[in-house]
């Protein structure tokens, strides 16, 4: 029986590469035979393919897997997305495939989890199962996953953070809310953490950024999507890169010297998440009061209002107590935040 850490290479990480669709026999010998196997030990490739809109390329199916094991042949483990009982069965019994994952289209679903967690028992419960975080920014549906699996015995798991789809576009293509791959971690640290730096930025020119990241916040592996020739690729073509420059790249992240801090460094970690979200929260606020200063000017309206600051104080300091915050605390907070937005209108 093979475990998830079985596949760590010298420098301790997990690194899984391979296209994101299996398209012909000839791209796999071509990736495979680009991809350096010191330090990338899992082959990965989509054989069914999850699309959002109908009429894009669904995949190959199960020939795919018959060329994937020219992957197995030259010592990969190799790994696919399965999203129901007859993939699993096909990965499982037709073919000898290592490693599973669940997609994030598939995390989001009870009911499909629990179907590929029971066929997984019955016809294999030692497999490695990797779940990757639904494309909601939910961290129970997350866990209830994962604990769908275990309640059925399988315990071999590892995560995959591939980030969140939201409402807003942002700069990546899904927002790595990073505060929540790091509460799984610390909720489930038997469990080797992998960040999808593809998905997330949804261009290769992110790559190198989200991976540094990633090793900067301790993680313990890559899931990174590599095409012989990327803008031809049948799907994800702005995010995949050739085999040649994943291993260089992979080369030049510098892994930290993590000090025996007996998990500082993670509490760290966290609270350098959170005070970016204050800030980035802070951001949206002055903008708002700017708005209202405008409206104030072209009414003619004081700026100060002394009955909505007393309401404030009084709101925040009755919500702080609930929160166990200090009353002196809040009053000073909101008297230094209230300030800035009068100086800014
Ligand atoms: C994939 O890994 O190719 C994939 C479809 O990713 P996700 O489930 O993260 O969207
Ligand atoms: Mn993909």
């Amino acid at each position: 029986m093979k475990f998830l850490n079985d596949y760590r290479n010298s420098d301790g990480k997990i690194i899984i590469a391979g296209p994101c669709s299996v398209e012909s026999e000839e791209q796999i010998k071509n990736v495979v035979d680009g991809l350096d196997l010191n330090t990338i030990k899992i082959f990965r490739g989509g054989i069914w393919k999850p699309r959002t809109k109908p009429g894009n390329f669904e995949g190959v199916g199960e020939p795919g897997l018959h060329w994937m094991k020219y992957a197995q042949d030259k010592g990969f483990a190799i790994s696919t997305e399965v999203a129901n009982k007859q993939h699993v069965e096909n990965c499982l019994v037709n073919h000898k495939v290592d490693i599973l994952w669940v997609g994030a289209r598939t995390t989001v679903n009870p009911f499909t989890v629990q179907e590929i967690a029971e066929s997984i028992q019955e016809y294999n419960k030692d497999t490695i199962v990797l779940i990757k975080n639904p494309v909601n920014p939910d961290i129970d549906l997350w866990v209830g996953a994962i604990e769908r699996f275990e309640n059925l015995g399988i315990k071999n798991i590892g995560l995959i953070f591939r980030g969140f789809s939201m409402h807003t576009v942002d700069k990546y293509r899904n927002k790595p809310l990073w505060k929540i791959a790091i509460e799984m971690k610390r909720r489930y640290p038997q469990y080797p953490m992998i960040v999808d730096p593809s998905h997330i930025g949804g261009d290769s020119e992110y790559l190198f950024e989200i991976s540094q990241k990633a090793w900067d916040l301790n993680f313990d592996g890559l899931m990174v999507e590599s095409h012989n020739n990327p803008k031809e690729a049948l799907s994800d073509n702005a995010q995949q890169i050739e085999p040649e420059k994943v291993n260089s790249m992979i080369d030049l992240l510098t892994i930290k010297n993590k000090i025996g801090n007996g998990g500082l460094t993670e509490f760290r970690e966290h609270i350098d998440e959170l005070d970016n979200e204050l800030m980035e929260i802070l951001k949206q606020r002055f903008r708002i009061t700017k708005e209202i200063g405008k409206w104030k000017r072209e009414r003619d309206i004081p700026v100060l209002d002394l009955n909505r600051w007393n309401k404030i104080i009084q709101d925040k300091s009755s919500i702080g107590r609930t929160y166990g915050l200090d009353d002196e605390f809040i009053f000073k907070l909101f008297e230094v935040i209230h300030n800035e937005s009068i100086k800014n209108q």
